[in-house]
Parts: C-alpha cells; structure tokens; sequence
C-alpha cells in the first residue's frame, strides 16, 4: 500500500440530486485536489464495456447500490495515487454503514482527516432536478433543464456535443435511488456525528451553484 501524507477528505454527503457532484467540481478548483466520484467512475467502466462494468451495470441502471467490497476497492486504489496526497473530495462515497467503517479505516491508515458537508435539499427540488437534469457525455458539464439550462437546447455549450440523460435518471429509477439513500446513506450522518466526525450541514437549495460553493469554499479553508 502507498502511504499517502495527511491532508483532509472532503466528503460530500447528500442525496442524489442534492448537488454533490456540482459542488465538487467548483470544490476542486477551491481546494486544489481531485475529485472522486464512485458513480462516475462505475460509469466509466460501465461505458469501456469491461468485466466491472458489465458486472455493475444492471444493477446501476435499476438503481441500487453495488457491492461495498467492489467500491471500497476503487476508493483504495484511487485514493493512493500521487494527485491525492494533500487531500481529495470525495462525492458518492461511502453510502453504507458498512462502507463508512472501511473509509475510517483507510483514512486513519494514511493520517487524512475527514471532513463531512451535508447538502440538504428538499425532496421535492430533488425530484425536479433530477428528473430535469442533462449531461455532456464529452466533458461532463451538468445542466439542468429548469435552473441552469444550456444555451441551445440539447446541445453542450462547451463542444457543442448532443447532451444525454442518465440512464438512472428516470422517474422510477429515481424513486429506487432516494429509497436506497433513506435506507441505507442517510444513517451514516449520525455514525459521523457518533464517530466524532466534524460535519456541516449546507442548505443546498439556496443561491446559485457559485453562491453555495463560496459558503462551502470559506467553510473548508476554515477546516483544512
Ligand atoms: P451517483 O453518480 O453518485 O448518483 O451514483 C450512481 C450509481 O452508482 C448509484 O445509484 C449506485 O448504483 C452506484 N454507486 C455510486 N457510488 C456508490 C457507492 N458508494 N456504493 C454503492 N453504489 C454506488
């Protein structure tokens, strides 16, 4: 194992739609470190058509979790590169009890602190966000059909790329993903809390995308 040197885990915490994954882009910039999004990189193998992804993908599109062994495995692995070794911000990682207790262990293992900021967004603002949302599948720049449109509709304002739709991103699949986060991630906040973890609680549904991250961001520099 690559011992890494210390730094802080950013871990954002909050359901799907709660704008985790914008944040952590804008976070990136903040806190100079990478961003490590579990969903992103199972779609990423998902989308290479290898044996990881070809053994998650039902799963994923049915919206339920995958195995924890499976995703405490990636989180290992990436977080021992160099790029992390002053930190890093975690998005979508860990959603299980069981999960949470395998990142201890691997955080305490390298001397990283972690960090936890809950976006709270109400459920119904989850719903259209999630149900409104597009993505570039070349950049992978977010928008949202609603609040935060692109310039031509359907088309990436970056390259110009035909923007796409999760697959998880249906209504059904929807409701399956917020029931596994009620059952199964939202109980990790008091584990957190128990664990002597520090967390803050952020309202997500307030402001800007720019305006939440500059509260994050001045949060953060006050932490690490
Ligand atoms: P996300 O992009 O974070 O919304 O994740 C999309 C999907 O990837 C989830 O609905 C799960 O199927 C899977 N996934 C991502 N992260 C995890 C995780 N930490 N544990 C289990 N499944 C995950």
């Amino acid at each position: 194992m690559a011992v890494n040197g210390g730094g802080s885990a950013v871990i954002l915490f909050g359901s799907p739609g709660s704008g985790k994954g914008t944040q952590a882009k804008l976070l990136r910039q903040c806190m100079q470190a990478p961003h490590i999004s579990t969903g992103d990189m199972l779609r990423e193998h998902i989308e290479a058509g290898d044996a990881l992804g070809t053994q998650v993908r039902a799963g994923m599109q049915a919206g339920m979790l995958v195995s924890d062994e499976l995703v405490n495995r990636l989180v290992e692995d990436r977080i021992d590169r160099p790029d992390c070794t002053r930190g890093f911000i975690l998005d979508g990682y860990p959603r299980t009890l069981q999960q949470a207790g395998a990142m201890h262990q691997l955080l305490l293992a390298r001397n990283v602190v972690p960090v936890v900021l809950h976006l709270q967004v109400d459920y119904n603002k989850v719903i259209a966000r999630l149900s409104g949302r597009r993505l570039c599948p070349v950049c992978g720049t977010l928008y949202s059909i609603s609040s935060n449109p692109p310039k031509v509709a359907g088309l990436c304002d970056k390259d110009g790329a035909k923007l796409i739709t999760r697959e998880d991103d249906s209504e059904s699949v929807i409701r399956q993903r917020l029931e596994e986060y009620s059952l199964q991630t939202q109980p990790l906040m008091k584990y957190f809390r128990e664990s002597g973890v520090s967390t803050f609680d952020v309202d997500g549904s307030e402001g800007s995308p720019q305006t939440i991250s500059n509260k994050i961001c001045g949060l953060i520099s006050r932490q690490v």
